[in-house]
């Protein structure tokens, strides 16, 4: 991060004194961990999702692999996920020991593709995680569609995805368990947090015994612990930044749409960027992302970020295809099995869009993309 005033970040949220002055409410009211501020946002989300229940997390890496438990998922299965993604998506998996089976994404989408996903299923697949990339959401009929065929469990990892819609449908108001992260780079912030949808009251208490060491607590004031918890509660001090976003998101999530809007008709095309789709209506436009043209170009993607900087413009990486890491390596993943996620890949940048910005912002980025590409256009 840069102390330059006119330094232009990837995103940074956006927080208002209204929520500033709850959070200080909050601070001074004896009460700062899980309690009164929590159970508000849960309900407020459940209310925003069709009344399904709602739970929140300290993360949705917490939230996707307390969904992957109450799914029943564990050692001896196999779950079906993209490569591309925040490897949260794939440890998640491994923490509850069962195997990650990644299948490529579709190129024009860069999701998962579901073509595949169904090529991949095996008597041992219990479940897929897909994710909705950037905030383009995945095929929600065909997706649930070929999960009832083969008998899937479907944990969306929707951490991206809040605010979005598949044909008019709010995502996590309809489907299987869906997770959001509400991480400081996201579309709705808690600084860290994250929260899942399910679909019983039965799956909900689960939730909370696996979020607090699997505690029960009697009317009594006694307790019992029936199966094995961790610790994964959010704090009312978050949860009141939550409900100060939640006001603001219908108007993130427009004004997210009108930048994107703004970088596809500002955007030099002579440079030959691949631009992500241009979907206006569905997604929530979390990451604007080009891929940069190395095969054009006498550049690679770190000197372009460099210059970039230098530039006074921040830009970031989401992500390199998550199968080429180590520890997926070592689990029999190679170079060229995933050629369209290793192909983007090797080539997305992130540019910056989140709702502070100004329309000039964007004429500014696009100029400096032009002045750093052109020249090295081959
Ligand atoms: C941010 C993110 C996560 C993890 O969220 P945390 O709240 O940081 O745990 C998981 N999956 C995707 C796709 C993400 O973008």
């Amino acid at each position: 991060m840069s102390s330059d005033p006119d330094f232009l970040p990837f995103t940074r949220p956006a927080i208002d004194e209204a929520t500033i002055a709850e959070v200080a409410a909050v601070l001074r009211s004896g009460w700062i961990t899980t309690g009164p501020k929590c159970r508000d946002f849960e309900a407020a989300l459940s209310q925003r999702f069709g009344g399904r229940p709602v739970r929140l997390a300290s993360s949705a890496t917490a939230a996707l692999e307390l969904a992957l438990r109450i799914a029943g998922v564990g050692p001896g299965d196999e779950v079906i996920t993209t490569p591309l993604s925040w490897v949260a998506t794939a440890n998640v998996i491994l923490s509850v020991g069962a195997t990650a089976v990644f299948v490529d994404v579709d190129p024009a989408t860069r999701n998962i593709d579901l073509e595949r996903v169904a090529q991949a299923v095996t008597p041992r697949t219990r479940a897929i995680v897909p994710v909705d990339l950037a905030g383009l959401p995945v095929d929600r009929d065909r997706l649930y569609e070929m999960a009832r065929r083969h008998g899937l469990r479907v944990i969306e990892d929707a951490a991206q995805s809040f605010g979005a819609n598949w044909r008019g449908r709010e995502v996590g108001a309809s489907g299987d368990l869906v997770a959001f992260s509400f991480h400081a780079n996201k579309n709705l912030t808690t600084a860290e947090g994250g929260c899942l949808v399910m679909n019983s009251e039965a799956e909900a208490r689960c939730f909370e015994k696996l979020r607090l060491q699997g505690v029960t607590r009697h009317a009594d004031g006694g307790m019992d612990v029936d199966l094995l918890g961790g610790k994964a509660n959010l704090t009312d001090v978050a949860a009141a930044i939550g409900l100060g976003q939640l006001r603001h998101i219908e108007a993130f999530t427009a004004r997210r749409r009108e930048l994107a809007r703004r970088y596809f008709e500002r955007w030099d095309r002579a440079l030959g960027c691949a631009l992500p789709p241009a979907d206006f209506e569905q997604s929530n436009w979390h990451m604007f992302q080009p891929l940069l043209p190395l095969e054009r170009i006498a550049l690679s993607r770190g000197a372009f970020i460099e210059a970039m900087r230098a530039q006074g413009i921040g830009v970031g990486v989401h992500y390199p295809a998550m199968h080429l890491f180590t520890l997926y390596r070592e689990r029999g993943y190679a170079p060229g099995d995933m050629p369209a996620a290793e192909h983007i890949g090797a080539r997305t940048v992130t540019l910056p869009l989140f709702p502070l910005m100004r329309d000039e912002d964007v004429d500014r980025v696009c100029a400096a993309v032009t002045r750093v590409l052109r020249p090295v256009l081959t």
